[in-house]
């Protein structure tokens, strides 16, 4: 691969969509009056910051890389994971390359671009990163830059997306990058320098209060524009992009091989060497945890009694329910991860069980096989609280959400996107309460707990005894099952902790 460009400026517009049209933008004109434009850039759906950041710089669609906008909050991208960001791949390619990323929104730094790769982060105010960002590109050879302006995006909220004050922002913003590419003129680079601009996703008109939002998958939500100058690019427009195709443009300037993992492509006729329209690859899926399909003999009771089991269902039989279980409709016993299963499409298990209070956990191997609208995993409640209910569920297609409501009100909320291949394969889950610090932990498929605190508000307050219902939610609601299989649901007294999963993992997968 020759490389076209010495380096590569990415500016992210946030929800700027394909409003840019629209605003004036003197400077971004004169940049990219002889470079590429594609008008119809597809992006995530759901429209969200995340998904969509997260997808431009990882070079895959949003169930692969998982990342929600409460992710990016919690925990750094891995430096592991199958799917690295652009960032990544340019130090495992160029260990002495100079990388930066300037942004408005901090979970972009926190939970998008992996740490320890030695990226220069600055969190500022968009009208804030401009000179810090001059003096950088004075002082540094760099090899990317990116951006990531916000102040568009608030605009587009507080007064709706193609507002008079939205474009105005655009504007404000086009001045910014006028400012920042002019320092690259001074400085010579922009010989072999690709300057690209790009939106996350765009944002609807204002609604009867004078407001926008996104996250939908409105045209004006789920188009955005690409505008891509130097480092070799044709004067061109393109026809078919997806927003994480972007990533894999700014690679092959660099000279730089994709990864085989990401599902995205350069788009035909961006360079003058890429005219051929190939197909995006299919990439690869995140690994699942393989267990080890072995009969259920009680070792399970018997190995991890220290983990103070409170009620553990292994679905081996109808007998093996608990007394106190309630069924309603029609359950069938299935293969399992661990002997059998349980089915639950045409019906629904709810048990109750005493607690007195304090900190517990729950693990459970779930198999959702569809997940039209949002199906409830399971719910718990305490029915001499019924303000606290907790509710797992899957919404969308492949989205994981554990909230918890309080007198009402969503007080905790965590989520994730899930692997494509989720539907035909097991999942394990566990949940953690630790009550007295008023902290929820989530793990899925053995992976580290991901903790929340919840701001003082209790979970469960003073509750003794505890209704769980499985493959439904606390309604009850027989048009509202999970279509799918559960095997060895566990409640247990306590928190777990990272080595208790190591110890459950060892078990269902040794
Ligand atoms: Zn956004």
């Amino acid at each position: 691969m020759r490389p076209w460009a010495k380096r590569v400026v990415l500016f992210g517009i946030d929800g700027a969509g394909t409003f840019f049209e629209q605003a004036d933008t003197p400077n971004m004109d004169r940049i990219f009056r002889h470079g590429a434009v594609c008008r119809r850039v597809l992006t995530e759906i759901p429209t969200i910051s995340a998904e969509c950041w997260g997808s431009m710089l990882h070079g895959v669609d949003c169930q692969r890389h998982g990342l929600t906008n409460w992710l990016t909050g919690q925990r750094h991208f891995p430096g592991d994971s199958l799917f690295p960001s652009v960032f990544r791949v340019i130090r495992e390619h160029r260990p002495e390359a100079v990388l930066a990323s300037f942004c408005d929104w901090d979970n972009v730094n926190y939970g998008i671009i992996e740490e320890n790769l030695g990226v220069h982060k600055v969190h500022a105010r968009d009208c804030d990163l401009v000179q810090p960002a001059i003096e950088f590109i004075h002082t540094h050879d760099f090899t990317l830059m990116y951006f990531q302006f916000d102040s568009v995006d608030h605009e587009g909220h507080a007064h709706g997306y193609g507002s008079p004050e939205h474009l105005m922002a655009i504007t404000r913003n086009d001045a910014y990058i006028g400012r920042i590419v002019e320092s690259m003129e001074k400085c010579g680079l922009m010989e072999d320098t690709l300057i690209l601009v790009e939106a996350d996703h765009g944002g609807t008109p204002p609604d009867s209060l004078g407001q926008g939002a996104h996250g939908g998958d409105s045209d004006m939500e789920k188009y955005v524009c690409f505008f891509a100058a130097g480092g070799g690019v044709r004067h061109t427009e393109l026809q078919d992009m997806l927003v994480r195709d972007t990533a894999p443009v700014m690679l092959y300037a660099l000279g730089i091989p994709q990864p085989a993992s990401w599902n995205s492509r350069v788009p035909a006729g961006l360079f003058p060497d890429h005219m051929k329209d190939l197909p995006r690859p299919e990439g690869l899926l995140p690994p699942v945890p393989a267990p080890c399909p072995k009969p259920e003999k009680g070792l399970f009771m018997k190995q991890m009694a220290d983990l103070q089991p409170l009620m553990y269902l292994s679905f081996e039989s109808m007998d093996s329910l608990p007394p106190h279980a309630r069924q309603t409709g029609k359950l069938y016993l299935t293969e399992g991860i661990r002997g059998r299963g349980m089915r639950f499409d045409d019906g629904s298990l709810s048990l109750d069980f005493p607690l007195k209070g304090g900190s517990f956990s729950l693990t459970a191997w779930v198999r959702p096989d569809a997940a039209e609208g949002g199906v409830p995993l399971m719910s718990l409640h305490a029915p001499g609280c019924p303000s606290s209910v907790l509710d797992v569920t899957v919404t969308g297609e492949e989205h994981l959400m554990l909230t918890v409501r309080t007198s009402g009100n969503v007080s905790l909320s965590m989520d994730t996107w899930l692997p494509p291949q989720w539907k035909k394969t097991w999942m394990f889950l566990a949940l953690s309460f630790d009550t007295q610090d008023d902290v929820a932990g989530l793990s899925l498929n053995f992976e580290p707990f991901l903790r929340q605190r919840t701001d003082g508000r209790q979970l469960f307050p003073e509750c003794a005894d505890f209704r769980l219902f499985l493959g439904m939610d606390g309604t009850e609601d027989p048009g509202r099952r999970l279509p799918g299989t559960m095997d060895d649901v566990c409640l247990y007294r306590g928190v777990l902790d990272q080595q208790d999963i190591a110890r459950l993992k060892a078990y269902y997968t040794e």
